[in-house]
């Protein structure tokens, strides 16, 4: 028996077994039967996950490719960048949750934002840029910020509802909590079930439906819904080249080749070229490998 996280409703059923990681672990996924959320079962411990991360989740840097890489990722990022802008005020304090190296960080600030990110394991170098924490003891008071983001972050959470109710406290009154997860209500997921790449077994704890991340901010107090779509121009095209050829995934390949050869860095390229028509069609019937969301809290003195 396994209690939702979500509801914390007693029973669920199993949606999918038997699913192997790199190493010798093996998981299944559960639905709670009452709200639908879908966790990871049995939930790996921290020193189980500190193994995984620690084996092979992050990628070494790599001088020959990063460059361009990084031109083109920021060229991938352009449209959400874009909805940022529409949803947060010009000049507005913006805290990137799970900022990671503190990329989007830096460009939101050359955007005029007047940004910041938290990241408990934080990977940059500027540590005034990103504030090694998690979101619970984050050293801020609350109503600091316009906007919360939250981008592939809410999947490895343990506990999501006490962690986006510390994140909503630190928005204004009106503020936005604007999230992007892997969307379970996808066509891919239909396709490739245990063999989607974005179940990321067992670095994702949690598996959202469109209804469950709308129940998870809405009760944590981010209750108007602005935004929501399904395409990521950084994410939707590579999930099913890597579900059908994990082996082309860049940290797959950087493990065995110590780098990402150009070669197949441009024939990983042209697969999700060839991918990009499928995982568009899907998001306009909002079956898209992912979720993103923006929800802002109430403006008036009620909250
Ligand atoms: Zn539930």
């Amino acid at each position: 028996m396994v209690q939702c996280r979500l509801c914390r409703h007693p029973r669920s059923a199993l949606l999918l077994d038997s699913l192997r990681t790199g190493q010798t672990d093996t998981f299944a996924l559960r639905r709670c039967r009452n709200c639908g959320f879908v966790t990871l079962d049995p939930l790996p411990s921290g020193e189980m996950l500190r193994r995984y991360y620690d084996d092979d989740y992050w990628l070494p840097t790599d001088p020959t490719t990063d460059g361009i890489m990084a031109r083109f990722l920021m060229l991938r990022m352009a449209p959400v960048l874009r909805e940022i802008k529409r949803l947060v005020p010009a000049g507005g304090r913006i805290l990137d949750w799970g900022a990671g190296d503190g990329r989007l960080v830096h460009w939101l600030n050359a955007d005029g934002f007047d940004a910041v990110g938290i990241d408990p394991y934080s990977r940059s170098a500027d540590n005034d840029a990103v504030i090694a924490a998690a979101i619970e003891n984050a050293p801020f008071p609350g109503g600091s910020f316009d906007a919360v983001l939250a981008f592939h972050l809410i999947e490895h959470l343990p506990d999501p509802v006490e962690a986006v109710r510390a994140a909503v406290r630190l928005l204004k009154p009106g503020g936005v909590l604007f999230a992007e997860v892997p969307n379970l209500e996808s066509l891919e997921f239909r396709i490739f079930r245990s063999r989607w790449q974005p179940l990321e077994i067992p670095y994702h704890l949690n598996h959202f439906t469109p209804d469950t991340m709308i129940r998870l901010m809405t009760d944590a107090g981010a209750d108007r819904i602005v935004h929501m779509s399904f395409f990521s121009h950084r994410v939707s095209p590579s999930t099913p080249v890597l579900s059908m050829a994990p082996g082309l995934a860049p940290k797959e390949i950087r493990r065995r080749h110590r780098r990402y050869p150009l070669p197949l860095s441009f024939g990983y390229l042209i697969c999700q070229l060839v991918a990009y028509p499928m995982a568009a069609a899907a998001a306009v019937f909002r079956k898209g490998a992912v979720l993103r969301v923006a929800a802002k809290t109430r403006s008036g003195p009620s909250r």
